[in-house]
């Protein structure tokens, strides 16, 4: 549930001057002013920028965190900054009034804050100092092998490359098996430019447990991913600013609420619902102006029960229940709707609902012209 209004979509002219921008930007660390100043929204990426598969890679990183959001592969094969804004902007009009949120989304994210700062320092070090060593590696014979920057860089994005090929999503945990060397650190680096969540896990003891060795880790793995979800939509919410989110608000089906029901001057109350429920409703009925953050700049009155209990899973993995009235019950109804494909028009009159759905589409309408 949103708080105040959301920012409007960019227009194609705004994301085309953000694309060039960021173009630009890995121009520029690549080949200097010159590549920098081959840039043009109908410049070919591979000849006149220089921008190869593995600079690709990187390149839709930087829009993803330049966008806020995640970006189809597809735009791996654009190849002009015109291109890239129109598949770009074209994916936001498409995804129409259900996922603006997403504008807004994983650049603050606790853990892809992490990653993209790890990420960062080796591509800017791998970039301007490539012979420069990271890593002495003492290996088993006794002698050390030394690992540059530079090598790490290439080998990292090779990786990453294979990654991205192979339909990783961002956020999603890819579980690295390998002993402490070199193709380990080239993994976990690659991993984190893929925009992925390396989790390292160690093989089992004895050969006999593998079956409940392997249960174990993928809850793990598991575990790792939702708390990377959560963290995201936490900023998000924050961000937007809003109250509430529901997982499939930033395009994740995943059963999770996130809501902070705290007034501006107080302090953080951060809740995670996991698989919430509703298990009871009060007779008794309660209006509140809401609004919702896929449903930018639209707020009405709406009627619902004033005290719910709902059940949830917490992040511990516990069966909680809670009885919320107030803004907290509200916002709960409002989550929990989203969850099940519900959005609080569908509660407001047909001929004001007709009405919100109208001015999205021409909103729509005009971002595809
Ligand atoms: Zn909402």
């Amino acid at each position: 549930m949103s708080q105040a209004a959301a920012p409007p979509a960019a227009a194609l002219a705004e994301v085309e001057a953000r694309v060039l921008d960021v173009v630009r930007t890995l121009a520029e660390e690549l080949g200097g002013a010159r590549a920098a100043g081959a840039v043009t929204a109908a410049a070919s990426l591979e000849r006149e920028v220089g921008l190869g598969s593995l600079e690709r890679v990187e390149l839709l990183l930087r829009l993803e965190n330049a966008f806020g959001r995640a970006l189809d592969d597809g735009v791996l094969q654009a190849d002009t900054p015109g291109a890239l804004a129109r598949l770009i902007a074209a994916g936001g009009a498409v995804e129409g009034p259900a996922r603006p949120a997403r504008a807004e989304r994983i650049e603050a994210a606790t853990v892809a804050q992490a990653a993209a700062t790890v990420h960062e320092s080796l591509w800017r070090r791998g970039q301007s100092q490539p012979a420069r060593p990271h890593v002495y590696l003492r290996r088993d014979d006794g002698g050390e092998e030394t690992i540059t920057y530079g090598a790490l860089l290439s080998e990292a994005a090779a990786v990453a490359g294979g990654l991205r090929e192979g339909g990783l999503r961002r956020g999603e945990t890819v579980a690295l098996m390998l002993p402490t060397g070199r193709e380990f650190l080239a993994a976990f680096q690659g991993i984190l430019m893929a925009g992925g969540l390396p989790v390292p896990i160690y093989p089992p003891a004895r050969l006999d447990r593998l079956e409940e060795y392997a249960q174990r880790q993928s809850a793990i793995l598991a575990d790792a991913e939702v708390r990377a979800l959560v963290d995201d939509m936490f900023e998000t919410m924050y961000k937007a600013p809003g109250v509430g989110l529901a997982a499939i608000q930033i395009g994740v089906a995943q059963r999770i609420v996130t809501v902070d029901t705290a007034k501006k001057d107080e302090p953080k109350q951060p809740q995670v619902f996991i698989n919430p429920e509703i298990v009871w409703t009060s007779e008794e009925k309660n209006t509140y102006e809401e609004g919702c953050l896929s449903i930018p700049e639209y707020y009405e009155e709406v009627e619902r029960p004033s005290e719910v209990k709902v059940r949830f899973m917490d992040l511990q993995g516990k069966a909680q229940e809670v009885a919320a009235e107030g803004l907290l019950a509200t916002v709960l109804q409002h989550e929990i709707d989203h969850i099940n494909g519900v959005l609080f028009i569908d509660h407001i009159s047909k001929l004001k609902r007709d009405r919100v759905i109208k001015k999205f589409a021409k909103a729509a309408k005009r971002e595809a012209e």
